[in-house]
């Protein structure tokens, strides 16, 4: 999409709007907010890992439900993080799908419980419809492993797919690893987008 287009529509968006007046750093914040309403992802005291997470609209909301006595770790590739550093919050500028970045992830997570993965990447769109949709599938592909890894027994799992080639395969492969799945649209997820999130519950023992 042209910058102008982009910028026409941001300007008509009540997404935007409703995310400025309530001090959201992206109109995403709405999206995880429905998605916690209807599936209680987050709560006091929860330990989070956000990947792709820049400028931080998911990382607010999850701070705010998870109290002090939580955290937040999050990732992204870009320098366009907004929030301010807190006790119980970190940021890692790097690229998820660089081998090392488990590493500093883990390190972050110091030996504590992991109760919610969510990712909400998208990789940078060429216009080549199937190398983007092949590279957004490896992203949650990676996604999905890590927390398959690192999830506690009763976490959970929420990322973002771009239905087409590849999704069903995803979603199966979702299924098989977590005990319960939803596919799920928000409101704040604009129509014609092929996005949509699936919130996977409970890693299962063998998945
Ligand atoms: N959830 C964010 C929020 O609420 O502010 C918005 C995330 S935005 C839709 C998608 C992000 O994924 C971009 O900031 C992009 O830089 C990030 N991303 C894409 N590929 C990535 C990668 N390989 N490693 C880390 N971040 C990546």
């Amino acid at each position: 999409m042209k910058n102008s287009n982009w910028k026409q529509r941001q300007a008509r968006d009540p997404w935007v709007k409703k995310a400025k007046q309530a001090g959201y750093f992206s109109r995403a914040s709405f999206k995880l907010l429905e998605l916690n309403e209807k599936d209680k992802l987050l709560f006091n005291g929860a330990g989070v890992v956000d990947l792709g997470a820049a400028p931080g609209g998911w990382s607010q909301v999850a701070l705010e439900k998870v109290g002090k006595s939580g955290w937040v770790v999050a990732i992204d590739l870009l320098d366009q993080w907004k929030l301010a550093e807190k006790e119980n919050l970190a940021f890692i500028q790097g690229d998820f799908t660089d081998i090392e970045l488990e590493e500093k992830l883990v390190e972050k997570v110091n030996n504590r419980s992991v109760d919610l993965v969510m990712s909400d990447m998208a990789p940078n769109i060429s216009g080549i419809k199937l190398s983007d949709q092949a590279r957004s599938i490896y992203l949650v592909e990676l996604a999905l492993d890590f927390a398959k890894k690192y999830l506690s027994p009763k976490g959970s799992f929420v990322v973002k797919v771009f239905q087409g080639v590849g999704f069903d395969e995803y979603l199966r492969a979702v299924r098989l690893s977590f005990e319960q799945v939803k596919v799920r649209k928000p409101a704040a997820s604009r129509p014609d987008s092929r996005e949509v999130y699936l919130v996977a519950k409970r890693p299962k023992a063998n998945g």
